[in-house]
């Protein structure tokens, strides 16, 4: 809901009230849903009518899981369950309701230390971590009772802004230099389209941590209905509410209601995993959350929403080998080009031997600056800075199975390494 509109309006804008009774011809929604359908329609296809599959390595949506590459998939973002938030550029995404803003007090060091984990894991370089105005996870977590749209918009940023500093803080306690931390906010109007109501016509819950909603956007093929996107690795039971949460959303006056899905065109819950086996504690949680909330919904309302809602369970596809050996080799040969930027002496080297490839040391060096330190995942990319040229450069060293030692470094050896690297830069056109 866009909250402009509430400080004006009279209408409530609780996000997760359940309207029963709803008669409403909406001609907004009606054109949102008609326009959804054939994407809607198409991802149902791609289970037939079985609640469980194994994804095709070769589909087009066995793309939609993040293959991490250093500069430029390097960003683990940390948002709302929104469906209307997941273009916050591609990477990896944790998704929980108002960004953890319903994590329990006593669960928010671990929500903080599980945040640097998972980049440290990834070997992202930036956390972007973001609030979004008209958040229902917001107001939810200022109790009941009437908060004023304005009241909420600050509370869900004030929390994003401190969840920041913590995971800053803790960062710096670890002895992670390498990892930046930037805390934004989404207007309405830079959300995805609609902003007085939510389109969501389903639900992700990820057990992989590597469903990448902005993917599904870029690549021909994949274009997803819009989805709420959970994070079910945290903790599940949280997981579990907040798919409470957005079926709440979805059936109620903020969604599409409960007079649109139906047994042909469901709501649909979507179990993203990588075990062998089905997870089925997860599973039957994931049933009984349902279950729950259907015989509340039929209480409340007297409307049975028991053909409305699927649940699909979905294993992801075994990665290419191929791929994944080259993406440890990436990952090992990054924590080295980290070491030595995070060790002076050598970085005083580094910069004495980029010094004979370039006139201005300086600008290259605030390169270096960023990645020790990134605010912006791009840097790396865009001004190929030393660090970024360095990792390349390593990375051959070790498909070559050359020793590759920083212990022992010498200026020497340095010197050539980035010889090298200015060599092969300039051939491939950096
Ligand atoms: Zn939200």
């Amino acid at each position: 809901m866009n909250g402009k509109e509430n400080e004006t309006g009279k209408q409530g804008d609780d996000q997760i009230r359940v309207v029963g009774h709803e008669h409403e011809s909406n001609p907004k929604k009606d054109a949102s849903w008609a326009q959804i359908a054939e994407r809607h329609d198409r991802f149902l296809k791609v289970f037939g009518n079985n609640r469980e599959a194994v994804l095709d390595g070769s589909s087009p949506m066995s793309q939609v899981f993040s293959e991490h590459t250093v500069g430029v998939n390097d960003i683990l973002v940390v948002g709302c369950i929104d469906e209307r938030c997941g273009h916050q550029g591609a990477g990896y995404h944790l998704g929980l309701g108002g960004a953890g803003i319903l994590v329990p007090k006593a669960q928010q060091q671990a929500y903080v230390t599980y945040i640097i984990d998972t980049a440290v894991n990834k070997g992202v370089n930036t956390i972007r971590i973001y609030a979004h105005q008209g958040c229902g996870a917001a107001r939810l977590s200022m109790g009941a009772g009437d908060h004023a749209s304005g009241a909420v918009d600050k509370r869900a940023q004030w929390f994003t802004s401190e969840l920041a500093k913590k995971v800053k803080a803790e960062l710096t306690n670890k002895g992670v230099l390498d990892v930046g931390v930037v805390d934004g906010y989404l207007s309405s109007d830079e959300m995805l389209t609609p902003q007085d109501f939510h389109n969501a016509v389903g639900a992700i819950v990820d057990l992989t941590g590597d469903f990448d909603p902005t993917r599904k956007k870029e690549k021909e093929g994949l274009d997803f209905p819009p989805f709420f996107n959970v994070n079910g690795i945290f903790d599940y039971d949280h997981a579990m509410a907040n798919i409470g949460v957005a079926l709440n959303i979805a059936f109620g006056d903020h969604g599409f209601g409960s007079t649109r899905f139906n047994a042909d065109r469901p709501f649909v819950i979507t179990l993203f995993h990588n075990e062998e086996e089905t997870p089925a504690e997860s599973v039957s949680k994931l049933d009984q959350t349902v279950s729950d909330f259907v015989t509340t919904h039929q209480e409340n309302t007297g409307t049975d929403l028991k053909d409305s809602i699927v649940i699909k369970i979905l294993k992801r596809p075994t990665k290419n080998n191929e791929k994944e050996e080259r993406s440890t080799v990436e990952r090992s040969a990054l924590k080295l080009v980290k070491q030595v930027l995070s060790d002076a002496p050598k970085v005083e080297a580094l910069k004495r031997a980029v010094q004979k490839y370039t006139l201005d040391v300086d600008s290259e060096f605030s390169d270096i600056g960023s990645v020790i330190s990134s605010q912006n995942t791009q840097v790396f990319t865009q001004h190929h800075g030393v660090g970024y040229m360095l990792w390349g450069e390593i990375v051959s060293m070790m498909e070559r199975n050359e020793d590759v030692n920083f212990e022992n470094l010498s200026e020497e050896k340095l010197t050539n390494l980035i010889s090298r690297a200015y060599s092969n830069a300039g051939t491939s056109g950096f």
